[in-house]
């Protein structure tokens, strides 16, 4: 088998057809943007919603040991002392001398290289840069009114692991997950969309007895990995890497990434990782509050240990997006089309009248009702039809419905595949099951 190589003009290609669809747009842009936000349109919104809904259905509502919690993104100095965010969550940030570029340290090929201007030696002494965004609650500032926004969504988890434990009737192996937004003042974002300081993540903090969580550790890598291929990811363009020892933080016996081959190389989607009884130790100690588990069976006191797949639901729409995008050339003339797996698609189906004719739009909004209850349904009545296909493709609608003035006399439509361009005329008290049978 060849090595997948990455592929950097497929950026520029996604970020145009984002911007040129309605994908993605810069945030503020009246304003000049405003750098390393952005805000997703009417078809980014349901893409991004759809990988998040996947994922929820894959980690909550398939299993019976995994509940959900959606917990404040406001929260307490007390929280980040404990979870050791305050003195240790930053990233070593260099200056360079020489062109003023500011750069994360362990993010550089060469430590001694300036990728900005390419000067060596020029770098300052690396300062550590605490990532959290800080700001006050109520009228007055100062001490005793700061508050964070939360840097990730896993202390939620922590913090209320005993509301959930005293509540839910689960107890150990379970599994508690949120999807949720999280902010990181990062010294370089960039990529688009792979690294923003406002994003959002999917994690889920599994609680094990402390003697399983080499086993948990295994399923959860294989169980997540598995996940992004069931929804279409090409095998040779994801892979899980194992974090070597100086890698690792100083509580945790191992961490994978799964990784995606982007444009600009092999870059992680996801980080899986053991975290021991690290979180509900130091949870425990700075609250002064009993955190643990009694296993009445056996008599015994304990506190869990932890199993964290800690994924970001923007990078990852962002990575389906690179994964879909396909050109074919199509009677001398390259069409471009998304083949996004169904269940992530933002419309399932695009019902459109061949004319805008007072005639037929009666019956093609019919057609629109009677398909909108079950699937998230385009409607779209301007331009050629051989437009509305294309632009269809590009946005990676699975069927067109076409409404035709012969619909009107034999109440059937044309269905065109997204991916063969096949078309089938399906009468319309038929249409339902044709496409139940082709969607999910
Ligand atoms: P990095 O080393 O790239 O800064 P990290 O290892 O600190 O990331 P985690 O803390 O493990 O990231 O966060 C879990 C997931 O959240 C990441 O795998 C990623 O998908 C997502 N994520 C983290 N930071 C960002 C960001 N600034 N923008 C978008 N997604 C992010």
């Amino acid at each position: 088998m060849t090595e997948p190589t990455a592929d950097p003009e497929l950026f520029d290609k996604i970020v145009n057809l984002s911007k040129r669809r309605g994908i993605v747009f810069q945030s503020a842009e009246i304003y000049g943007g405003f750098r390393s936000t952005y805000d997703y349109g009417p078809i980014g919104v349901l893409l991004l919603r759809n990988v998040k809904d996947q994922w929820w259905k894959s980690m909550v509502q398939m299993r019976h040991d995994v509940v959900g919690l959606d917990a404040a993104i406001l929260s307490p100095p007390q929280v980040w002392e404990a979870s050791g965010h305050l003195a240790n969550f930053s990233d070593p940030l260099v200056d360079c001398t020489n062109c003023n570029a500011r750069h994360r340290l362990d993010k550089l090929d060469d430590p001694n290289v300036c990728p900005t201007c390419g000067s060596s030696g020029t770098f300052t002494e690396p300062r550590a840069f605490n990532l959290m965004f800080k700001t006050h609650a109520g009228p007055v500032e100062g001490a005793g009114a700061e508050v964070y926004l939360r840097p990730e969504t896993a202390q939620g988890m922590f913090v209320d692991f005993m509301n959930v434990l005293n509540t839910s009737r689960k107890k150990p192996p379970f599994g508690i997950a949120q999807i949720g937004k999280s902010f990181r003042n990062e010294i370089t974002p960039g990529n688009f969309v792979f690294r923003t300081r406002e994003f959002e993540q999917m994690e889920m903090e599994y609680f094990v007895p402390p003697g399983d969580s080499a086993h948990w550790y295994e399923y959860w890598k294989n169980e997540r990995h598995q996940w992004y291929l069931d929804l279409g990811m090409p095998e040779d363009m994801i892979r899980l890497r194992e974090h070597d020892d100086d890698e690792l933080s100083h509580y945790s016996s191992g961490t994978a990434d799964v990784e995606y081959l982007f444009p600009w190389g092999w870059d992680e989607l996801e980080g899986i990782a053991n975290r021991g009884d690290y979180d509900l130790n130091q949870h425990k100690e700075h609250s002064g509050e009993r955190i643990e588990y009694f296993d009445q069976q056996a008599n015994e006191r304990w506190i869990p240990h932890v199993i964290e797949p800690a994924a970001g639901a923007t990078r990852t729409a962002f990575a389906f997006l690179l994964a879909a995008y396909d050109e074919e050339v199509v009677n001398d003339d390259t069409r471009t089309v998304l083949r996004l797996d169904p269940r992530l698609a933002p419309y399932k189906v695009a019902v459109l009248p061949l004319s805008k004719k007072d005639t037929l739009t009666p019956t093609a909004l019919e057609v629109f009702d009677q398909l909108k209850t079950r699937w998230m349904c385009d409607y779209d009545e301007t331009q050629a039809i051989g437009r509305r296909y294309r632009r269809q493709d590009e946005i990676g609608t699975p069927f067109c419905v076409t409404v035709d003035f012969d619909t009107l006399e034999d109440r059937a439509v044309t269905v065109r595949d997204r991916d063969s361009m096949g078309q089938d005329r399906v009468s319309l008290d038929q249409l339902d099951g044709y496409l139940a049978e082709r969607l999910p």
